[in-house]
């Protein structure tokens, strides 16, 4: 076992911090994180190769695995958090729409524009009364004929403003129904309405709308998978990779700043980073990353080699979530009134901090599914 990155997969991971660095942070304002509207953004991720990051070169993606993902968008969200985020969100449907299911012609024709962000892709699961248990979702399709008849809600459906297809689980046949579906629905269909972008806390960038399906209609075609609800724990798993990495691209951030702002800023006629109760709380926050960063590539080359990775990817997720929610909090404190100003990269990265403790299962969801192997465990 190697526990080291590679020379290749060290360039890939600089490469991708530069260009964030270098295409959405402003020297303008002291401290201001993303300068850049997703829409805008996924041009210039297309054209610098980081749309369709998972997905085969043949599909028209970048053909990277798992753990060149991971640090891409660990370097991407260095940069800018929220992007890297938005960005990974669109990607991942993507991969899965392109190498998952077995999918028709009709939906594969779709994937290469998929790939170069012509067409980006939104996943919705989520229901106004149905979040971290999504057994319980009520949207359905009924299908007459060659088509499903969608109906129902969804909500907290992130680039909902900017997708043109939507990735979306409902029962089959009825609400009752103990089956779920994954169906691919276009934006522009007869009785899909999507409502306006919900105020997201501190992250001005992202789009978050619900959406409500009125006999919708859409051909069978259309269908990504009978099987929706282990599609829905795969494709967990996979954001298990992704999302923590963005967890540890933001916590190196904003340790980054801490550090040098300390550096500069005097109090009692000492720099700040002089006194030993900061350095120690910095040293324990920087033993946090690192040990985080080494979970994330641990889980991205399990699934790589393709081993069942369940529990490491419930871990991975907890622990980098909640590393990612201790540094941003510490150190936005440490910036003090500096840190506390609208879409600074601290208030930015706390937000993000906190979403990723509830996105894609929160921590207690997390902690219930490792508790519940641990049992199990015990009971062997
Ligand atoms: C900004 C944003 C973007 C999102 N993007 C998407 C998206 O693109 N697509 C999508 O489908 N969804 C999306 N979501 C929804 C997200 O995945 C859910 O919010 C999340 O799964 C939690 O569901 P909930 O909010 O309904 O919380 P609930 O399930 O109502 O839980 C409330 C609280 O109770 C806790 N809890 C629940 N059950 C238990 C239990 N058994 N034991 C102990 N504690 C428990 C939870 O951890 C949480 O703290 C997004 C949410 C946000 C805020």
């Amino acid at each position: 076992m190697t526990i080291e990155l590679s020379i290749k997969e060290k360039k890939i991971f600089e490469k991708a911090k530069d260009f964030s660095i270098s295409n959405f942070t402003s020297e303008k304002r002291k401290w201001k994180g993303c300068d850049k509207s997703f829409k805008d953004a996924v041009k210039i991720f297309s054209d610098n190769g980081y749309c369709g990051l998972g997905l085969p070169l043949e599909l028209g993606g970048q053909g990277y695995n798992f753990l060149e993902q991971a640090l891409i968008y660990e370097g991407l969200a260095y940069g800018c958090g929220v992007l890297s985020f938005l960005i990974q969100a669109h990607n991942n449907v993507t991969r899965e729409i392109g190498t998952f299911y077995n999918t028709s012609r009709e939906i594969k024709e779709l994937v290469p524009d998929m790939a170069a962000g012509k067409r980006i892709n939104a996943f919705a699961l989520t229901e106004e009364s149905s979040g971290s248990d999504p057994s319980s979702i009520t949207a359905y399709a009924e299908l007459k004929a060659d088509c499903y008849h969608i109906h129902g809600k969804k909500k907290w459906i992130v680039n909902a403003a900017e997708a043109i297809h939507f990735n979306v689980m409902v029962k089959d046949g009825s609400p009752n129904s103990h089956n779920i579906l994954m169906i691919l629905l276009d934006r522009n269909t007869p009785g899909l309405t999507i409502g306006k972008k919900t105020p997201i806390m501190g992250l001005s960038t992202m789009s978050c709308c619900d959406m409500e399906f009125n006999n919708c209609i859409v051909s069978k075609k259309r269908m990504l998978s009978v099987k929706g609800y282990e599609e829905v724990l795969t494709d967990i798993d996979a954001a298990s990779v992704f999302v923590p990495s963005i967890s540890m691209g933001i916590a190196q951030r904003v340790i980054d700043l801490t550090v040098n702002y300390l550096g500069q800023r005097i109090s009692f006629d000492k720099p700040i980073i002089s006194r030993q109760g900061v350095q120690w709380a910095l040293a324990d926050l920087s033993t946090k990353v690192e040990a985080g960063r080494w979970l994330v590539y641990k889980t991205a080359s399990l699934m790589d080699s393709r081993n069942k990775i369940s529990i490491q990817a419930y871990e991975n997720n907890l622990y980098a979530a909640e590393v990612a929610m201790e540094t941003t909090t510490k150190c936005l404190q440490f910036f003090g009134a500096e840190g506390y100003t609208e879409n600074s990269v601290l208030s930015e990265n706390w937000a993000l901090a906190k979403l990723l403790q509830i996105v894609d299962g929160t921590s207690e969801i997390q902690k219930i599914v490792i508790g519940r192997e641990l049992e199990l465990q015990a009971n062997e």
